[in-house]
């Protein structure tokens, strides 16, 4: 059990349980990119640490870049998604495989696939270690996945409440007071 800011949080998926979730992603994606001239974008901060373990298990060597946008303040999504950071590379007739940390309602893919649209990419697909399917309001399908969670906020692994909890090695998950 650990505590931020007031919040008690415990132990939900262990780094080991982890760890064999993004294998079997890596693996498929590994089998459906392999010759393929592809992108790879991390939707920056959540996902630096699921980035940084899925590419070191991909077998081919994609284009790695970044981009930030932000939809979370405390624990609930404001619905309000920005551009942080724009993206600079040229999509065009490249396999874009855009990954995030979490989907939750989905108003932050909406806003990428918004971003995505005219850039004449050859195909588009999203990658997120979790996925909130019970909260999710968008028809833009989620193809990889690592685990499909409850309504629950959850930190550590890179998932952070008010910029803490990055760093934890395992998920941890609200704890209702
Ligand atoms: P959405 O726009 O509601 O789908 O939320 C997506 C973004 O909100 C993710 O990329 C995370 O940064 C953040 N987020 C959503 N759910 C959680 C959570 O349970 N813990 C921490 N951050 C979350």
């Amino acid at each position: 059990m650990i505590e931020i800011n007031n919040k008690r949080f415990e132990v939900y998926l262990r780094s080991k349980e982890i760890e064999s979730l993004v294998i079997n992603m890596a693996n498929r994606i590994n089998q459906d990119y392999k010759g393929k001239d592809s992108v790879l974008i991390g939707i920056l901060n959540g996902s630096f640490v699921f980035i940084a373990d899925l590419v070191r298990q991909l077998d081919f060597d994609p284009i790695l870049t970044f981009t930030k946008l932000a939809s979370y303040d405390g624990t609930q999504s404001t619905g309000q998604v920005d551009e942080l950071i724009g993206l600079k590379e040229n999509l065009k007739g490249k396999h874009v495989i855009i990954i995030e940390d979490i989907v939750d309602t989905g108003n932050t893919l909406e806003k990428i696939v918004e971003i995505f649209k005219g850039k004449e990419v050859a195909s588009f697909e999203i990658v997120t270690l979790l996925f909130k399917s019970c909260v999710y309001k968008k028809g833009i399908d989620v193809k990889y996945f690592g685990l499909d969670i409850p309504d629950k906020f959850v930190i550590g692994y890179g998932l952070d409440y008010d910029g803490r909890g990055r760093t934890l090695k395992d998920l941890y998950s609200l704890k209702k007071s």
